[in-house]
């Protein structure tokens, strides 16, 4: 079953023509890798695919509805995404407070949030750091916060862009295991990166944008086809 169906969709910003007729799917429970150069259009498909903004033309589809003004915020529920920079989605007072927002947003009573916000930090790591300040994290405690943050929502797809980025050897290997347990919770997936060893090892799915072009898609034998 395809959980994300995008059909020959365009988006502009004025007249810059940010994706031009890009079409691809991604099955449940799928690894996905987003790859292109800088400019190529990846934020601007995530923000697309998370309902923030809508095609100029053609289709999207989230596990079998269609996207449009009016389904967005359901469906920001059930694709949640963390941001390359995690200082752009955490703004509480603590690490606990971060995390229940969604929650409590959706209108769950507070024994269920304190239970999804409990579950969240733990499959993260960051139960213990529940009552600090997220503020005086590290860059990779604070991209856990964010993803807690996203997962305390149980969404059926989570879309990271560059979430590799600036983190230590060991940062790093936390957070690999973090995808792979999110991969075994059925969570569909999709990272957007430059780094091509990680996509190699990781995904099961390649797409490659450039200039707003789907240049290629398929799967991890892609990127040895050329240079
Ligand atoms: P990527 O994430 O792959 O770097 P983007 O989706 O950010 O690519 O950008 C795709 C194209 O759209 C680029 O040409 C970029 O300059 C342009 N663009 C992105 N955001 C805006 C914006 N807010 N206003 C105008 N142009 C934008
Ligand atoms: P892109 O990958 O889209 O070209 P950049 O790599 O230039 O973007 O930076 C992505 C974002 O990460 C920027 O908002 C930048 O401010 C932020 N950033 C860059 N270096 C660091 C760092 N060491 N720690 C935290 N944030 C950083």
């Amino acid at each position: 079953q395809m959980v994300i169906d995008v059909k020959e969709i365009t988006y502009r910003y004025g007249a810059i023509e940010a994706l031009r007729g890009v079409s691809f799917g991604i099955e449940q429970g799928a690894k996905t890798v987003l790859m292109g150069p800088n400019g190529a259009g990846k934020s601007t498909l995530i923000s697309l695919l998370n309902g923030l903004e809508q095609p100029a033309a053609g289709e999207i589809h989230v596990l079998g509805e269609k996207l449009t003004q009016e389904s967005g915020r359901l469906v920001r529920q059930r694709v949640g995404v963390v941001y390359q920079d995690p200082d752009d989605q955490i703004f509480s007072t603590t690490v606990e407070e971060d995390v229940a927002f969604g929650p409590r947003n959706l209108g769950l009573g507070e024994t269920d949030v304190a239970e999804r916000v409990r579950e969240s930090l733990d499959s993260v790591g960051m139960g213990e750091l529940r009552g600090r300040s997220p503020f005086e994290l590290s860059y990779g405690q604070k991209r856990r916060v964010a993803i807690a943050g996203v997962l305390a929502m149980q969404p059926e797809v989570i879309i990271l862009d560059e979430p590799m980025a600036f983190l230590d050897p060991k940062s790093r290997d936390d957070l690999q295991a973090l995808l792979e347990k999110m991969h075994e919770m059925g969570i569909t997936l999709m990272i957007a990166t430059h780094d091509v060893d990680f996509a190699a090892e990781w995904a099961d799915q390649v797409l490659i944008l450039k200039d707003g072009r789907m240049l290629a898609a398929g799967t991890t034998d892609l990127l040895f086809d050329d240079g």
